[in-house]
């Protein structure tokens, strides 16, 4: 047996069991071994009938006294009882529906039961459904019980019991001298035990091992599990950044005063510090010849716009195409609005491609594209995923917002256009996940504001206060500005939710702001009519735009300055603070309005106070990360956050900046085949799910 032995070859797995476990990522016995207990029980004490009590949850051992089968009145409901008695007394221990209890359990054997007590209507003590265990059968050791144990998630049909015995049977059977993916001098340099008592360890520890360690996940066993997943996982992204170091761009783009003028003339403002800097950044990476892989990192509106559309202009002076993606369509137009706009005086052919474009214009487009006529394409990220021709792409600029599409760069690569990629993100990445998601990219950071803005004011109210919300917003309207009115959307495009909307939409027109202009914006509506409304929002034709939550992205309406979101209890913290976002971007102050529905919950009332006590993106992305952890935080699979079997984002941050220190050293130090750099390989698509990603 070694750690790359399929879990279907074991004893005990047959298809359906070998079915399930991969489903829950476990495929090989090294699988099994990385992905750690839930949390460890001790039920290594053993107590005496006499000494507990109801509500107690304790081991004891003794021998069955008697047993039986029972029917019960609900038909077909069968109960098998025993009565167990050690040195102290009896207790009644019960299985509900489970016959085959009566196979196991019979007069006179020996039998550990682990469980709650309760007290009997009748008098007397009993547990019901107790763990248990057959002490003594063939010279096995006990797992289930009289041990501090292992509990693990459920997979499918294999429960915690089913897969507590696979791993001691796989333990058993592993050899002595199995390998070990950390070199010996590192594990010599920081005294780290070796794999194999490592995973013994970690699953069945011996009863002197602290119950509270364990379960805290820091004993040495534990830590260094940790930290070869995490090492493994940072060798991996280094062995990817040396790929593309080595990349060659077909055409390096030269920066010369005729570039320089074309671009300033089209400047609509000076550049903050921020702003200049990341330019400088990203220009001193294009005019490179390995393709710049780069994350720009700004706070809703910061102003990264602008800074990705100076690059665009650097590669169309150069001859180059440019694709500029966008998370939604609604986006992609409204960028393609402004790009055009801004773009318009040096007359560049720019188009927009999305699923909303006719079959005879698409086609038209298409042709340009491959033709190289067309300089620049807005879309979606479809836009490289279609059948898209480009004749010279050399820079895509991807505009993420808080969507992490790590995909696309995978997409390119294989395509094998290997232009520069510039990856935009608004919401501020807690440092330990942009080191993990985004450990490959350079990054630029703008943390400056374009001058004047604001911090806008946030208030949360209960749905009760309403009145007042509407009373306010009446006020900034009245001095002509503008609002929008936010709505949860649980699923994109329900039809409940967009029927919330509207009605609320139609109570707002007919009711709350007569005599103003409400308009409603929701992700149904046909793309022709979405811009429309948006239009008319944007030009100050309407004055309240009600929506669900597709205006959360992007959309730039300076004269808009309250934001209310209703329902602000069931927004994520990263969602709530791009929604705050849309507001605050011209000159007059701005207001955030959560309504919430009372009470709003442990979780709702964490996200609203971290929002009232600050507008800093950073605080509340790490905020974020500690309310919710890293997997929700992202949103989606397939963003690029690893899947973890051992280690955790939050839990085991000083770890991951270990590892990086580490795997640093170890590319350096270790040969290209050797066992850590060949599993780091392997491991990116096997272990961490990351094959078609980044
Ligand atoms: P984001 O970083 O959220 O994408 P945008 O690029 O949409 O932000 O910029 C937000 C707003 O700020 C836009 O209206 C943009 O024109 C304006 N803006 C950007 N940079 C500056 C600047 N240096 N001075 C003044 N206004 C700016
Ligand atoms: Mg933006």
């Amino acid at each position: 047996m070694t750690p790359d032995t399929p879990l279907s070859a074991l004893r005990g797995v047959g298809p359906r069991r070998a079915a399930d476990l991969a489903s829950a990522g476990l495929r090989t016995v090294g699988d099994l071994l990385a992905r750690f207990p839930l949390r460890y029980e001790d039920r290594s004490r053993f107590r005496d009938v006499s000494t507990v009590s109801a509500g107690e949850t304790v081991t004891l051992a003794g021998t069955v006294v008697s047993c039986g089968l029972r029917l019960t009145r609900r038909p077909g409901f069968k109960l098998f009882e025993a009565a167990v008695r050690d040195a102290g007394g009896t207790i009644r221990a019960v299985w509900l529906n489970q016959p085959f209890m009566a196979n196991v359990l019979t007069r006179g054997a020996d039998v550990i039961l682990f469980g709650t007590v309760e007290r009997r209507d009748a008098g007397g003590l009993q547990m019901t459904n107790p763990q248990y265990e057959l002490p003594g059968r063939g010279n096995r050791e006990s797992i289930h019980t009289g041990r501090i144990v292992p509990i693990y998630e459920k997979a499918g049909c294999v429960t915690c019991r089913v897969q507590r015995a696979l791993v001691h049977d796989v333990l058993e059977q592993l050899p002595a001298d199995a390998p070990d993916v950390i070199p010996a001098w590192l594990r010599q340099d920081l005294g780290l035990p070796g794999w194999r008592d490592s995973v013994a360890a970690a699953h069945f520890p011996d009863d002197s091992s602290s119950i509270e360690r364990l379960n805290a996940f820091r004993t040495p066993a534990q830590l260094r599990l940790i930290l070869e997943e995490f090492l493994l996982f940072q060798v991996g992204i280094g062995l990817r950044k040396r790929e593309v170091d080595a990349e060659r761009k077909t055409r390096v783009p030269v920066v010369d005063d005729r570039v320089r003028a074309v671009a300033r003339a089209l400047l609509p403002f000076r550049l903050t510090a921020g702003q200049r800097q990341a330019l400088k950044d990203i220009v001193d990476d294009m005019t490179r010849p390995r393709p710049m892989q780069r994350l720009l990192q700004g706070d809703v509106g910061a102003g990264k716009t602008i800074v990705a559309l100076l690059a665009a202009v650097v590669a169309m002076e150069n001859g180059l195409q440019v694709a500029f993606m966008a998370p939604t369509e609604i986006l992609a137009e409204q960028h393609y609005l402004t790009i055009r706009r801004q773009l318009a005086p040096a007359g560049y052919d720019v188009a927009l491609l999305t699923g909303a474009c006719a079959a005879r214009e698409r086609r038209s487009i298409l042709g340009r594209l491959a033709a190289g006529r067309a300089q620049l394409v807005v879309g979606t990220h479809a836009l490289v995923q279609q059948d898209v021709a480009f004749a010279k792409l050399g820079l895509v600029v991807v505009d993420e917002q808080h969507r992490f599409g790590v995909l696309q760069r995978a997409v390119l690569r294989e395509k094998g256009w290997r232009p520069d990629v510039l990856v935009m993100t608004a919401t501020p990445i807690p440092r330990t996940l942009a080191l993990t998601v985004y450990g490959d990219l350079d990054v630029s950071v703008i943390r400056d504001l374009p001058p004047g803005r604001r911090p806008v004011t946030t208030t949360a109210k209960a749905q009760a206060r309403r009145a007042e919300v509407h009373r306010f917003v009446r006020s900034q309207l009245e001095a002509g500005r503008q609002a929008y009115v936010v709505y949860p959307l649980v699923e994109e495009s329900s039809k409940v939710d967009v029927r919330a909307a509207t009605e609320m939409a139609d109570h707002l027109a007919a009711e709350v702001f007569p005599e103003y202009r409400v308009e409603l914006l929701h992700g149904r509506m046909r793309p022709g009519e979405k811009e429309r409304v948006m239009r008319a929002f944007a030009a100050g034709d309407a004055h309240v735009l009600v929506s669900t939550t597709v205006v959360e992205v992007g959309i730039d309406v300076p004269n808009a300055t309250v934001m209310v979101v209703e329902h602000a209890e069931r927004f994520g913290l990263a969602q709530l603070h791009q929604l705050r976002g849309r507001v605050g971007r011209g000159a007059h102050q701005s207001y955030c309005l959560l309504v919430y529905q009372d009470p709003p919950g442990e979780a709702g009332e964490a996200r609203l106070r971290a929002l009232v006590e600050t507008v800093d993106g950073f605080v509340i992305a790490e905020r974020d990360l500690e309310l919710r952890g890293p997997g929700d935080f992202f949103g989606t699979r397939q963003s690029g956050v690893p899947t973890l079997r051992s280690g955790d984002f939050v839990r085991d941050r000083d770890i991951l900046e270990q590892a990086r220190q580490l795997a640093a050293a170890a590319l350096e130090k270790e040969p290209p085949e050797s066992p850590l750099l060949s599993e780091a390989r392997r491991s990116w698509g096997d272990r961490f799910g990351l094959a078609a990603v980044g």
